[in-house]
């Protein structure tokens, strides 16, 4: 009988691939208690996730990769995340930077500094992430001006800040670190690869959920980099519609479905002696499990949808930023209700260590904290209305 992944896979490579996300997701599982416990990211995973070539399946296949289209990465994202959501978070930061600088159309680095990055991550299976978070900022979507400064000095820019929500900040090869240029008074993006003098990391991760992602603090004490290691120039102001960010609710909604995969489960098999049935035949629990079903059918028909028309009509991605926006609303919540309710269906058990569901419950919050955010979708959403010809 079909199970609830059935409907989104198309074909035989979508299917092989899915299979590599399903082995991968199965391993991260067994590692959960351990990361939860050092708040940091799975060593092994990376070293599995990089066996598997997995980092580097966005990748044209000139450079090794398998040329992902944004519908594969959501159903491979998703996939990791029933296994593990942090595996999931982190990684899909790696893979749609990937993405997004593999696709000419979305590219916003120097064809010099793509050749560098792609090459190693083909060749040598390295992992990238944008550290663009500050304490002072916030959530950079909000326009905030980061405080980590880039000074000219010759040949080189001198870096000096602190970044904050650094996932996998320990493991990873190379960061791609914000800053404002003096010189330029603009905000530019600058490579750094792991071991860069000045570079260190502060363990200040320690978190209610996603602990397994790591993002500690990374501090930048006069780092210097080559001036050609500024890759990107201004690129919060360059608004274009970005896909690759729909890897946030592909995590959220692969958690989600863990939560309803746990509490259908133990619904067949829980059966009080009060009852002459499993709890599953009870009236209220039915329906519970049947408004998790509906809420998961709706965001991932949603989110599939968009990924598909993201794909197929390469043209009309600019007019797509709504809906991309929509989707990480509707998807993030839905994956909250949904966590709640199979915490509902396992009553008292749920919050026992024993069981999946408060590790899952933790972990499905962070989402509302993934950008966008609630409520510029939704004023955004406001004014696309607003500004019709009705
Ligand atoms: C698990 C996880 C992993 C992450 N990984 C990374 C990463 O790898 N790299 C990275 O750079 N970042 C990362 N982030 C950071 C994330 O993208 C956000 O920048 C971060 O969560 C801060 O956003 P915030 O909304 O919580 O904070 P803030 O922006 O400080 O907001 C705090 C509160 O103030 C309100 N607020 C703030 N500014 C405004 C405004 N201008 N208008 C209206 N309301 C406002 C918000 O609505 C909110 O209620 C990660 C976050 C999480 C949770």
């Amino acid at each position: 009988m079909a199970d609830i992944y059935t409907p989104f896979i198309k074909n035989e490579r979508q299917q092989m691939l899915f299979n590599k996300a399903e082995a991968l997701a199965d391993k991260a599982q067994t590692r959960v208690s351990e990361t939860e416990k050092a708040a940091d990211f799975s060593l092994e995973t990376l070293k599995d996730l990089k066996q598997a070539n997995y980092v580097s399946l966005p990748l044209p296949k000139s450079y090794g990769g398998e040329e992902l289209s944004l519908y594969e990465l959501l159903l491979l994202q998703e996939r990791l995340a029933v296994g593990d959501g942090s595996t999931s978070l982190s990684i899909g930061w790696h893979m749609g930077i990937v993405m997004e600088q593999s696709e000419r159309e979305t590219r916003t680095w120097s064809q010099e500094a793509y050749d560098l990055i792609a090459s190693e991550i083909g060749k040598n299976n390295k992992v990238i992430n944008t550290l663009a978070t500050e304490p002072a900022t916030g959530s950079p979507t909000r326009g905030g001006i980061p405080q980590t400064t880039a000074k000219k000095q010759g040949e080189a820019y001198v870096l000096n800040g602190r970044k904050s929500f650094a996932t996998m900040s320990s493991v990873l090869d190379y960061y791609l670190i914000t800053a404002f240029v003096e010189e330029e008074e603009t905000i530019g993006t600058f490579l750094l690869s792991k071991g860069t003098a000045g570079v260190s990391i502060e363990q200040t991760w320690d978190t209610l959920g996603m602990r397994g992602t790591g993002s500690n603090d990374v501090i930048l004490k006069d780092v210097s980099v080559p001036l050609n290691h500024l890759v990107e120039v201004n690129r919060q102001k360059k608004s274009s519609p970005k896909g690759w960010l729909l890897h946030i609710p592909a995590c959220y909604l692969g958690i989600a479905i863990a939560a309803r995969n746990e509490a259908v489960t133990f619904a067949k098999n829980y059966q009080p002696n009060s009852l002459d049935t499993p709890i599953a035949e009870v009236p209220h629990i039915k329906q519970k499990i049947g408004e998790m079903e509906l809420k998961l059918m709706h965001a991932r028909y949603f989110m599939y949808t968009i990924a598909e028309k993201w794909d197929q009509h390469p043209d009309s991605r600019g007019e797509l930023a709504p809906e991309l926006a929509a989707v990480k609303t509707v998807a993030t919540n839905a994956a909250n209700e949904v966590v709640d309710l199979a915490m509902r269906i396992a009553g008292g058990r749920g919050l026992s260590k024993k069981f999946r569901f408060e590790q899952l419950y933790r972990d499905v919050r962070a989402g509302l904290h993934n950008p966008p955010m609630d409520d510029a979708v939704i004023s955004m959403l406001a004014s696309k209305a607003i500004n019709e010809d009705i």
